[in-house]
């Protein structure tokens, strides 16, 4: 998708064969086999293999998911599907089956066409991993937009009549001319598990901090594979690009026998949704406390510019940390403006194993059009501060 084939063919010297699908390997003659998108069969040897096959979408295991009008939200190919089907189809409605944060991009996108948007999902809470109040307000702001939000619906079946489908939920159905599921990725780790290589969280790739497998000579970087996770120092699957391409460095410099150990990641991300940006980093309150920490968490709402200054929005910040050692935790934050990179400096402070208190005295940027005096993550770090 960044590169065309022909650059790394003709620039880089990389024999790269696309349309060739690996179907297994053999760890103990260091081979593999395989088959062209013409179903031409294949093999291969190696010295060293590196797997990096992704993650794929997850369907829900309902009737009607393979009906036309129905579409997954993975490639580039996803995305090309829709926007026939949009050119064709006069689609009035979608129902997106999942609220993660590709389901909730895919419904700004929607109206953005005019399209009215109506979300569905099994679980009945909105953003389960977001503090409940920094949740509300992005429902407002989804809401605001005129999108219907239904939580706690569990899927039946998908029904096609003409042009109209119909997501059937245990107690109540919604229609549509188009139907996208946004259900989460998995782990593409078959041919791994096919070649007997531990797996990890997920049924991800086992790999150490060098992305080396159980297997000496098989690597594995990207979404296919696990990460020790930064704050509880266990083995995590979060599928993110700046993991998976940082991933796919380190291994490369690992065959070549430069040693490069990464850390691990402490699960920063980042989402829009409308005018609201949605941002984390390290455990929620719950993941702490499924970690064994005795956590403290503090919400608090301030503002993403000086008091006095115009155009001020408000800004939500969420702090957690460790009663037991006064350790910082994790982060998440709400906001209009200023809430992408501001979460940046928490996942630093996570990546330093730094405390509530040393967080809380950190010097950070001040100047009207860019914050208040003390950042909202100072903000929330002081309060939490009084709890630990
Ligand atoms: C809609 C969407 C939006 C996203 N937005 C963000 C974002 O904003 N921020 C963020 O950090 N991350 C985002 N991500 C996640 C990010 O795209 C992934 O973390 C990243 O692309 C993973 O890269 P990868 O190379 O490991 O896997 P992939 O990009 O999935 O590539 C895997 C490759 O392996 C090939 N392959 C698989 N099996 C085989 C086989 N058996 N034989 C041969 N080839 C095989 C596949 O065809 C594919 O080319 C998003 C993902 C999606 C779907």
């Amino acid at each position: 998708m960044v590169r065309p084939a022909q650059v790394f063919r003709e620039k880089q010297d990389i024999d790269l064969r696309t349309g060739h699908r690996v179907e297994s390997i053999d760890p103990a003659n260091k081979s593999g086999k395989g088959a062209t998108s013409e179903g031409k069969a294949f093999d291969f040897s190696y010295d060293k293999l590196l797997l990096a096959t992704g993650s794929r979408a997850n369907i829900p295991d309902v009737p009607g998911v393979g009906l036309p009008g129905v579409f997954a939200l993975k490639s580039l190919e996803d995305g090309r599907r829709i926007k026939q089907h949009i050119a064709k189809t006069p689609v009035r409605k979608t129902v997106v089956v999942g609220m993660g944060y590709i389901a909730l991009e895919m419904c700004e996108a929607l109206r953005s066409r005019g399209i009215e948007v109506h979300m569905v999902k099994p679980g009945p809470i909105f953003i389960p991993w977001l503090n409940p109040e920094l949740a509300d307000a992005v429902r407002q702001e989804v809401e605001a937009h005129g999108i219907g939000l239904y939580p706690g619906h569990e899927i039946k079946r998908i029904e096609a009549e003409k042009e109209v489908m119909t997501v059937v939920c245990s107690d109540m159905e919604l229609k549509g001319e188009m139907v996208l599921l946004g259900v989460g990725v998995s782990p593409c780790s078959e041919l791994a598990a096919g070649a007997g290589l531990s797996l990890g969280p997920n049924h991800s790739v086992a790999v150490d901090r060098f992305m080396m497998t159980s297997d000496h000579d098989i690597y594995a970087a990207g979404d296919c594979a696990d990460a020790y996770h930064g704050v509880t120092g266990k083995k995590t699957w979060i599928p993110l690009a700046l993991r998976a391409n940082r991933s796919g460095w380190a291994a490369a410099d690992n065959v070549i026998g430069r040693k490069v150990a990464l850390q691990g990641v402490v699960g920063t991300a980042v989402f829009k949704v409308f005018d609201m940006q949605i941002a984390r980093t390290g455990l929620s309150v719950k993941e702490a406390q499924d970690f064994g920490f005795d956590s403290a968490e503090t919400v608090i709402r301030s503002r993403s510019r000086a008091h006095a200054h115009p155009g001020a929005s408000g800004i939500w910040a969420q702090v957690v940390g460790d009663k037991k050692t006064g350790r910082l935790l994790g982060a998440q934050m709400v906001g209009k403006e200023g809430v992408a990179h501001r979460i940046n400096a928490a996942a630093v402070a996570l990546h330093a194993k730094m405390s509530v208190e040393a967080f809380s005295q950190s010097d950070l940027a001040y100047a009207p059009p860019f914050g208040p005096t003390w950042d909202p993550l100072l903000t929330a770090a002081n309060q939490v501060l009084k709890q630990l």
